[in-house]
């Protein structure tokens, strides 16, 4: 199995070590090294800690904003699964969808809110975290928002839609002295990790390549992912997020400029506003070149690395379960997890011991600064630095 040949060379709980003593978290979660501090502890040992700062301090609440796809099938029902924080308010402009969630998850009418009288959850001792759940070009009002409610927030993805949102969301956190986190799942899911720990390990030697690409066909031609007042961009902003991210955790490299371009409009109805699909190619530090594609008319779903010694992918990469991957030795194994709960579960350890946490809102804006490169690319058809 090629998780033994690489245990062999140096193993995944050492290499989590060397990398906590290495550097301060917040650091490394600046250099796309987070990827390991965010599931550096083992379960058992991130049940020890949840346990000895549940002891001293309550278990914090969670209120999620937006009651749709994600909030609804995953986050919900991750929700029932996390042992640091549970589900404890709503917000919703959706008057119709309370009853069901009320009865469902047991939430009290005073942890129910709707968009107008959402500050007020300033007062609500039992709501510590905010998870904004909306549509992109909201994410910003809602979590400066929350913050000012004196609460800690994490924010989905992309965090917004410009860079300067992103500066305005993490200067009212910090103003406020709450924590600021974005829902990057996959920073908690082991096939991912393990491309992260190959990758920045040098397993294979150096990266000489990557490829990644996250696609699918877009059903509702009227839902906001395809508006760009409300997505910001198309299936980029959607779906070429995770690769962007795959590529940073995997050299543990940010890349330093870009080439895109926008793939053929097959479906004008569709595709009035935002992208049908694009490709773009980083150029990352020692001639590391990443290759990007990402589509709302095709099905893919890769992260795949070329080394020196070899080569190593997830394929499918970047769903909620199923992932499978493998190397040139081999196939990789590893168990099941439930990605929100831990990501949650996380976030709620480090707001009870007050420890940075591995997915900051700074990588948000990071990652949002990498889009805008990569739109800018497009539109100019030149190479574009990224500073
Ligand atoms: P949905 O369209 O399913 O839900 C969005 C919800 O936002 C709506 O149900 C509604 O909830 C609320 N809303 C408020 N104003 C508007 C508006 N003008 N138009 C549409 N909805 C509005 O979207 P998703 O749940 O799929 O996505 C929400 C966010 O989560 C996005 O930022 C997305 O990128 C992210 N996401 C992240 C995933 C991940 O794996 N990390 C996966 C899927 C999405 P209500 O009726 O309660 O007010």
């Amino acid at each position: 199995m090629n998780r033994k040949i690489i245990s062999s060379h140096y193993s995944r709980r050492q290499f989590i070590h060397d990398m906590s003593l290495n550097a301060g978290m917040a650091a490394l979660a600046m250099n796309g090294v987070h990827l390991y501090s965010s599931c550096n502890s083992s379960v058992s040992d991130q049940n020890k800690t949840s346990a000895m700062a549940q002891n001293s301090k309550k278990k914090p609440g969670i209120a999620l904003v937006g009651l749709g796809g994600y909030a609804g099938g995953q986050l919900a029902p991750a929700l029932q699964q996390t042992e640091n924080c549970y589900l404890a308010g709503i917000v919703t402009g959706t008057p119709s969808k309370i009853e069901t969630w009320k009865s469902r998850y047991n939430i009290p009418d005073k942890n129910i809110y709707n968009y107008e009288n959402f500050d007020n959850i300033k007062d609500n001792a039992d709501i510590d975290i905010v998870y904004v759940v909306l549509p992109n070009s909201m994410h910003a009002e809602y979590v400066i928002r929350a913050a000012r409610a004196g609460k800690h927030v994490i924010c989905e993805k992309p965090m917004a839609i410009t860079v300067e949102d992103c500066d305005k969301m993490i200067a009212a956190c910090k103003e406020a002295g709450k924590m600021l986190s974005i829902g990057y799942r996959l920073h908690f899911e082991p096939y991912n990790l393990e491309m992260a720990r190959l990758g920045q390990k040098k397993v294979y030697g150096n990266i000489k390549k990557m490829n990644a690409g996250f696609g699918f066909t877009i059903g509702d031609p009227t839902q906001w992912r395809l508006k760009k007042y409300l997505a910001g961009g198309g299936p980029l902003m959607d779906l070429g997020i995770y690769c962007i991210q795959g590529c940073c955790y995997t050299t543990g490299m940010e890349p330093i400029a870009v080439r895109a371009q926008e793939g053929m409009k097959t479906d004008m109805e569709k595709f009035k506003e935002v992208e049908q699909s694009l490709s773009w190619q980083f150029e990352f530090p020692d001639g590391i070149v990443a290759e990007g594609k990402t589509s709302y008319a095709d099905s893919m779903n890769i992260l795949r690395a070329e080394a020196e010694k070899g080569w190593f992918e997830v394929n499918p990469a970047y769903n909620y379960s199923g992932q499978k991957g493998a190397t040139s030795d081999g196939p990789m194994d590893f168990p099941k997890v439930n990605q929100q709960a831990k990501q949650m579960d996380d976030f709620a350890d480090a707001v009870m011991n007050n420890r940075p946490t591995p997915v900051p809102g700074e990588m948000g804006r990071r990652d949002v600064k990498y889009l805008q490169a990569i739109y800018k690319a497009m539109r100019t058809g030149e190479r574009v630095e990224i500073k």
